[in-house]
């Protein structure tokens, strides 16, 4: 007896928040979807909070909003940035605020694991959506359908499979687009510590010694490190115990927030940029990291992921009766759609990496010079908050 696959429009292949927002999405606009993702697991016995952390731009709030889970989030645990100071290596500095840009807050320092498990808790009430805790292990696509082979054995047959599993994407790989990685050879080193003078809601960015840390501020008197360090250093660095790590912190920061607590251990992630030849194929799509990947000096990895899912959504919700999910002109006005966005990201984020990660004499007094330049005029710092704005 031959079993029969079951029938999805759509087949979400990653349970990062992007794919999960991807599923949700597109449950939500009534589509038959089946996401491979596992549960959210929470924080970790004994931790205050989770030592991933995002900064979202007005972009992904609205995207988050309009699929009502911004609105489940517990608002004592979301940090509003106001202010954003950056220090160059030679006095240079930068102030954007958003009283000057006239709007409410510049982003919100999220926690991951708090969308995580409001965007579960709606995926959970969606009646059209089917959830796999597995895998996906293989995968073709023929005129009129594609089919996805998961590691529990089941068969998924579906009109459209979006690749939404991250930075070394498996979907990405069948579809057979080519990815070209510049490794940027830096580990961001991310940690919480509590801070002893205020934060006061700012988010602080130092370049130093081709380095950047930040602090970004959290509910009440906590901040989040996002250190680019490289990558030996950074492994140093993670070997600290938390005191050390504190002090390391105080001291690159210029103790700018006084003494500081590390109340998570130390984690590392690979940097590096990534472009893909195409976000599309014959039913099948790609969004977030698996499309894309960029340094996050501009925190804006995640937001660009989200952004790719509301464009999905957009062009799929608005297409002609006639198309299924998988037709390309439908998919190629996806990939238009995105083209931009992805490109000026990408160019931004690389050019400051390199500008910043260049040593000697020449490369600091051109980039302070730079800072010093931007931070004298006002349609310049303009355009940088409203690209960081999203
Ligand atoms: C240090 C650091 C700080 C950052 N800070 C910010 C920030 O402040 N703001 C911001 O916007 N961005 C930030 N980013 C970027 C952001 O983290 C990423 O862009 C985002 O996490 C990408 O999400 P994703 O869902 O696309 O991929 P991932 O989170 O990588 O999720 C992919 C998922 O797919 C799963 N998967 C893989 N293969 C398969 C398969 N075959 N079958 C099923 N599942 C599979 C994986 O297990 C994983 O769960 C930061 C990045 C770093 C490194």
């Amino acid at each position: 007896m031959t079993s029969h696959p079951l029938t999805f429009h759509a087949v979400v292949v990653g349970g990062g928040l992007v794919g999960k927002t991807a599923a949700l999405a597109l449950a939500q606009s009534g589509l038959r979807t089946a996401l491979l993702a596992p549960q959210a697991a929470g924080l970790p016995p004994g931790a205050i909070f989770d030592s991933r952390i995002y900064a979202l731009s007005s972009s992904s709030q609205t995207l988050l909003e309009r699929l009502r889970v911004w609105q489940a989030l517990d608002r004592s645990r979301l940090g509003p940035v106001f202010d954003m100071r950056v220090f160059g290596d030679a006095h240079a500095e930068l102030h954007f605020s958003a009283f000057q840009a006239s709007v409410p807050q510049l982003a919100w320092i999220v926690e991951s694991t708090l969308i995580e498990q409001a965007l579960d808790a709606a995926l959970r009430f969606q009646p059209s959506l089917s959830w796999f805790e597995a895998r996906a292990q293989g995968m073709t696509v023929e005129e009129d359908a594609a089919f996805v082979t998961l590691s529990s054995g089941e068969t998924l047959q579906t009109d459209l499979i979006v690749g939404a599993d991250g930075a070394h994407s498996w979907v990405r790989a069948q579809m057979g687009a080519k990815m070209e990685r510049r490794d940027y050879r830096q580990t961001g080193v991310v940690a919480n510590f509590k801070a002893e003078r205020p934060h006061g809601e700012t988010a602080y960015q130092w370049f130093r010694d081709t380095e950047i840390i930040a602090l970004l501020p959290l509910p009440g008197d906590h901040v989040s490190l996002v250190w680019s360090a490289r990558t030996q250093h950074a492994d140093e660095l993670i070997a600290l115990d938390p005191a050390q790590l504190a002090a390391k912190v105080e001291e690159a920061s210029q103790r700018t927030l006084g003494a500081l607590e590390c109340v998570t251990p130390a984690q590392g992630f690979p940097l590096g940029l990534q472009t893909v030849d195409r976000l599309v194929a014959p039913r099948v799509a790609l969004v977030g990291d698996a499309a894309h990947l960029i340094h996050p000096l501009c925190g804006q990895g995640m937001n660009l992921g989200l952004r790719d899912v509301a464009a999905l959504a957009d062009v799929i919700v608005n297409k002609e009766a006639f198309r299924d999910l998988g037709d390309p002109i439908l998919l190629r006005r996806y990939e238009r759609a995105r083209r931009e966005d992805i490109q000026k990201l990408m160019i931004v984020t690389d050019g400051m990496q390199r500008l910043f990660s260049a040593p000697g004499t020449l490369a600091r007094a051109i980039r302070n010079t730079g800072m010093a330049f931007v931070g004298a005029q006002p349609l310049a710092k303009r355009w940088l908050v409203s690209a960081a704005l999203g």
